[in-house]
């Protein structure tokens, strides 16, 4: 592409729309970032930590195969921002995961699906692994080696600052308009005041729930209105300062994640505190379109604690008196088959216009690899994905071309 015409914008400033901009713009491209909220982490990125580790199957199920692909892409960034200067060992860790199999949840891979020793993302846990987590010997688990806790709010801000990035806060938009003019082909960006924000070639949709009001102001008479089917999946985590904890129980807290039933992260610093702190979460809950933090959401995940990690329960309960527990609650952005959606929703009648959304409760692991896919689209590149793999993230997949824009052979 021409470079003077490598401008993109991208609205909303999660991982998911901060991904997409650190991508691009490493490729050369201009990129404006258009965010509603004052100040970033305002969506379910505002999560104060969560992890990116790999998805296991009994059968290496395309979840599984697409997880890995996009937790080494979020490892390999977290590594290039640190060598950047932009993370620090404040932001992320990659400790390395333990997953717990507890009796009821999800089947870990047996007989011969189980990880070989030599596997580079996952091993059945060792001994000292299951004793250092605190666990029972014998009890069942996993050890996820390539497994990290990120702060996603960094992880955010370090992929804006890259050069190339222009951030505007405090810039909700209302809605998108097409341009079919010749000399001016592409999508305009309008306020709720009907003002002008962005004329832009091309648009990355990265704007969780709001993509769906977007995409059905684009009324057409073959589509009808767009209908894209996101859904809230509502969260909270719990958390609390390390150093009000018991000092036996301090002692007893695993020097890594331990997930399984939820997941149990230690020893990292909570938005706007220097001191460590711990985590549990977290609840999910269908259709609630409100996220405040509830005292019954503390007890849910308290209980889910006790599960996921039994010889803490007792040491941790004065953690969750009401004078000591703070909470964190959002709402994950979810499609019906889990997956996100990903580039263009349908080249022919809406060129120029990607959707990066649908990151539902892995977009730590997901974003920078659906980042890249754009970009590498974009840039006429090989896609990261094979295509067995690739054909599961496409936003195509919820927007049918029309019949009458194929050409007549290829009909059916
Ligand atoms: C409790 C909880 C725990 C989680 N734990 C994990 C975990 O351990 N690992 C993991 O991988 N994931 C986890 N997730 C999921 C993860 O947080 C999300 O997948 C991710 O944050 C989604 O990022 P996003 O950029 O798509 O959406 P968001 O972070 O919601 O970003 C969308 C942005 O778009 C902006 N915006 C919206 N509309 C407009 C508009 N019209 N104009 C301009 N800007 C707009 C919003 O203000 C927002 O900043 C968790 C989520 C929750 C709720």
């Amino acid at each position: 592409m021409d470079p003077k015409t490598r401008c993109i914008t991208v609205v909303g400033a999660g991982m998911a729309g901060a991904a997409v901009a650190a991508s691009l713009a490493q490729r050369g491209w201009q990129v404006q970032v258009l965010e509603a909220a004052p100040a970033l982490g305002a969506g379910a990125s505002g999560l104060p930590v969560g992890l990116a580790a790999p998805h296991v199957s009994p059968d290496d199920n395309v979840l599984s195969r697409i997880t890995r692909a996009g937790v080494q892409a979020t490892l390999e960034r977290a590594h290039m921002l640190t060598q950047a200067g932009s993370l620090n060992a404040q932001d992320w860790g990659l400790t390395g995961v333990l997953e717990h199999r507890i009796k009821g949840k999800r089947e870990l891979p047996t007989g011969k699906a189980v990880p070989h020793e030599q596997d580079r993302w996952s091993q059945r846990a060792s001994v000292a692994q299951v004793a250092a987590a605190g666990l029972p010997p014998n009890s069942p688990a996993l050890w996820h080696s390539q497994a990290a806790w990120l702060r996603p709010r960094r992880l955010v801000a370090a992929q804006l600052a890259t050069p190339g990035v222009t951030l505007r806060l405090g810039c909700a938009v209302q809605r998108i308009t097409q341009s079919h003019e010749v000399l001016d082909k592409g999508w305009s960006l309008w306020d709720a005041q009907g003002v002008l924000l962005n004329h832009t070639p091309e648009l990355v949709l990265a704007s969780a729930f709001d993509t769906a009001a977007l995409l059905q102001g684009l009324v057409d008479t073959e589509y009808g209105a767009l209908k894209f089917p996101l859904h809230p999946l509502r969260g909270q985590i719990s958390f609390g300062r390390v150093d009000a904890l018991p000092a036996l129980t301090r002692e007893r807290l695993p020097p890594f994640p331990v997930n399984g039933h939820g997941s149990f992260i230690s020893g990292v610093a909570a938005p706007g505190h220097e001191a460590d702190h711990w985590f549990i979460g977290s609840t999910f809950e269908r259709d609630c379109t409100q996220a405040p933090v509830r005292s019954e959401d503390h007890a849910a995940n308290q209980t889910r604690l006790n599960t996921l990690l039994p010889p803490l329960a007792e040491g941790m309960a004065s953690g969750f008196a009401p004078d000591q527990i703070q909470g964190w609650a959002g709402l994950r952005c979810t499609l019906p088959d889990r997956l996100p959606a990903v580039g263009l929703i349908e080249p022919v009648r809406w060129p120029g216009l990607h959707l990066c959304t649908g990151m539902g409760a892995r977009g730590i692991s997901l974003s920078v690899l659906c980042g890249e896919i754009i970009a590498a689209s974009l840039e006429g590149q090989a896609h990261p994905l094979a295509p067995e793999l690739a054909k599961h993230l496409a936003a195509q997949r919820f927007f049918k071309t029309p019949k009458s824009s194929l050409s007549p052979r290829c009909q059916v």
